[in-house]
């Protein structure tokens, strides 16, 4: 009897690993509300990865309001915490930016995400609307339905000079210049508008990189903290201003042309993130207990409910699900050797 016993247990764990190790690893990361309860740590690379240790970003805070709540995004490792609230006050003490409103970080646990991104695995990406918070509290529902501003029309690649201000500037140059961030995605109108603008010195130019998508937000990423030694860096920015051919790339019929050789075999589908296919640390990170946190989290996002799919609103938060939505012209056939 015992026996059998202790073979049905066998089976039991046995199905358990295997229906895990079959599970796409961002359901697995998906479905957990909150942080595992480990010293923080990044873990892996930006776009494969997972954080040990995460803190919320507070939804409220002087010169911050998190928007879309539902997507329980607002999670990093602390020093990303500690880096979005020192430029919220920055900007509103001294670049006429009256506060942040954030988009998506990680989910709790890092880890691939049911929808949107790639990155923002590890907790060290944020996006940042270029959107001023306005001087009241948004509502749970209205953080859920407010659309970020474009400030860029994505086809021509240039800024609407009627959205665009001297703050917008500010902002986004304060945001680089702190020496942890590795580098900013911005779309390329945005890159050619700062490159003109500044008169001075053009060293934080380098840490800001075109890449399409980015017409409502910026996507700050900040290097490997230090003692996560298991977080893959990525490779440094060039060490020039990025105004040059860089970004002509961008202007030029390249990124539109139709390859002269088609492919041999056709594309394959991009592979789903295994957990297998994650650092071996982000086993742990899963496994370990939920570090209690005051009020209660959001419900882990099931994304059945997204609200406002398909919508300017979600493009601002999801580059690539927005691309499906462009014009032909301003999706590049080819992309770019390095974000
Ligand atoms: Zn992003």
């Amino acid at each position: 009897m015992l026996r059998i016993c202790l073979i049905g247990i066998f089976l039991l764990f046995a199905s358990a690993a295997q229906a895990g190790s079959s599970t796409p690893a961002k359901k697995l990361f998906g479905n957990k509300p909150l942080p595992a309860s480990l010293a923080p740590r990044s873990h892996g690379f930006y776009s494969r990865g997972c954080l040990a240790g995460g803190t919320a970003m507070p939804v409220n805070g002087p010169n911050w309001q998190a928007m879309r709540l539902s997507r329980n995004r607002n999670w990093g490792h602390p020093d990303l915490v500690a880096y979005l609230k020192w430029l919220a006050g920055q900007a509103a003490a001294k670049d006429s930016w009256p506060g942040l409103l954030v988009g998506d970080m990680s989910q709790p646990r890092g880890g691939p995400m049911l929808t949107g991104h790639a990155s923002h695995q590890i907790g060290l990406d944020a996006d940042v609307w270029l959107t001023p918070m306005p001087n009241r509290r948004f509502s749970r529902r209205e953080r859920e339905q407010i659309s970020a501003t474009a400030v860029v029309k994505p086809g021509p690649h240039r800024v609407y000079e009627n959205i665009w201000t001297d703050a917008h500037f500010a902002l986004i140059k304060r945001a680089a210049s702190h020496k942890r961030v590795q580098r900013i995605l911005v779309a390329p109108g945005i890159k050619k508008k700062l490159c003109e603008s500044e008169k001075g010195n053009r060293r934080w130019l380098r840490k800001i990189r075109p890449y399409y998508g980015h017409n409502y937000h910026m996507h700050i990423r900040l290097f490997c903290p230090p003692g996560s030694s298991g977080c893959k860096p990525q490779n440094a920015t060039p060490a020039d201003d990025g105004c040059g051919k860089a970004l002509a790339w961008w202007y030029s019929k390249a990124p539109y042309a139709k390859s002269k050789t088609p492919p041999k075999t056709p594309p394959k589908p991009r592979k789903e993130i295994m957990l297998a296919g994650l650092p071996a640390a982000c086993r742990t990170v899963l496994s370990a207990a939920d570090r209690a946190v005051a009020g209660s989290p959001p419900a882990a996002y099931s994304g059945r409910s997204m609200p406002l799919e398909g919508s300017a609103a979600l493009s601002a938060m999801a580059p690539a699900a927005s691309l499906a939505d462009l014009p032909v012209p301003l999706v590049p056939r080819s992309r770019p050797a390095t974000r």
